[in-house]
């Protein structure tokens, strides 16, 4: 990566970028507060470090030999003691400050009075962002697919839906985009675009959701490393868009026998990524669990591992859901897990200061 000098120029700066380009390389160009850094994205081994380091403006030129430069702590050039935190500002919310966001609503969205019915109870409950899948990921394609999933009329409608609940709520809404095709119609109606733990290896899909200049939150991948998402993440990052939240949803759990949890929660991931990259973490104890007795512990534990915020899914009736009832909890037990977490949050900034 190459630091400016907090004084360089725009023509400074380009020189370093046409440099790059010259190369082969494409150039991120990052202007923090209190330094501007440029990452080149593709083969540094290609550039002339040595010179680059004599271009005027130039503080300092030096390898970075990592899979995801652009979004690591690094990158910010903060050596605070908690490292930097890019704060997402979405609509009235900000993902990533000291206040845990909660996301919550249906798995799946299952018709208009459900949809209403479940926005206003989580409002209530103190949620921020309302989430409702539209085209859901099954891996028969004999189940409920999603309202979505009908016809792309049918997804439009839905997609309305969201979106006017969302305003009458007043929550950002957040969707899962399936495929790249489903794009263009998914970025005109919500606010964040979710990539689910599935379609974290889909490298087309992530750069193209980030080209939408829409916040990304990015799923963890059920058998993936953290330096995995991370290094998936970056193909977000190197289109130029940085709001991206990390989600953490479980992994494949271990062992012969019956596994009591649906998947197997990687907590110390929370921390782990607070310190390798600024970019906000939020913790799915829903997907991660598939349990509802289990959803106040993981969530109230999420928080204290230092988790931005919690993906929650929420049903009035949660045993008539089509999908993932099981883990489902009602508006109101949402509103006894945001309590909890709002103390343990307290609790966990008192420490630290
Ligand atoms: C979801 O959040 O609706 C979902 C399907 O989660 P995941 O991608 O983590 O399985
Ligand atoms: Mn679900």
């Amino acid at each position: 990566m190459i630091v400016m000098e907090a004084s360089a120029t725009a023509e400074q700066i380009a020189a370093v970028v046409d440099e790059i380009k010259s190369c082969g390389l494409k150039a991120d160009i990052c202007r923090w507060d209190y330094q501007t850094v440029i990452g080149p994205i593709g083969d540094e081994k290609r550039l002339p470090f040595a010179l680059l380091e004599t271009f005027p403006g130039v503080k300092e030129a030096r390898v970075t030999d990592m899979p995801y430069k652009l979004i690591s702590q690094e990158y910010s050039g903060f050596s605070g003691k908690d490292g930097h935190r890019r704060a997402i500002q979405i609509g009235k919310v900000v993902v990533g400050d000291d206040e845990p966001v909660f996301i919550a609503g249906p798995c799946a969205v299952e018709s208009q009075s459900q949809l209403f019915r479940i926005a206003e109870g989580v409002k209530k409950a103190g949620a921020h962002i309302l989430r409702g899948g539209v085209f859901k990921p099954r891996s028969s394609v004999h189940s409920f697919q999603g309202l979505g999933g009908e016809d792309w009329q049918k997804a439009e409608e839905v997609l309305k839906w969201l979106s006017d609940a969302g305003q009458q709520f007043d929550m950002p809404v957040i969707t899962e985009v399936r495929g790249e095709a489903q794009l263009d119609l998914l970025a005109e109606y919500v606010d964040i675009l979710q990539i689910g733990a599935r379609n974290m290896y889909d490298q087309d899909l992530l750069a193209a959701a980030a080209r939408k200049k829409k916040p990304v939150l990015l799923k963890r991948h059920f058998g993936a490393g953290v330096e995995e998402l991370l290094s998936l993440a970056e193909y977000i990052a190197a289109e130029g868009n940085k709001d991206i939240i990390l989600c953490e949803r479980g992994i494949v759990p271990v062992g012969k026998g019956k596994n009591y949890t649906r998947y197997m929660l990687d907590l110390a991931a929370v921390p782990v990524i607070k310190k390798e990259t600024y970019l906000p973490v939020i913790v799915d104890p829903s997907h991660a669990t598939g349990r509802r007795d289990l959803i106040f512990n993981m969530s109230c534990a999420a928080v204290a591992a230092g988790a931005n915020g919690l993906m929650i899914e929420v049903h009035y009736d949660p045993g008539q859901a089509l999908v993932d009832g099981k883990q489902m909890i009602t508006p109101e037990e949402l509103k006894g897990v945001i309590a909890a977490c709002r103390n343990i949050s307290e609790l966990v900034a008192a420490k630290g200061s």
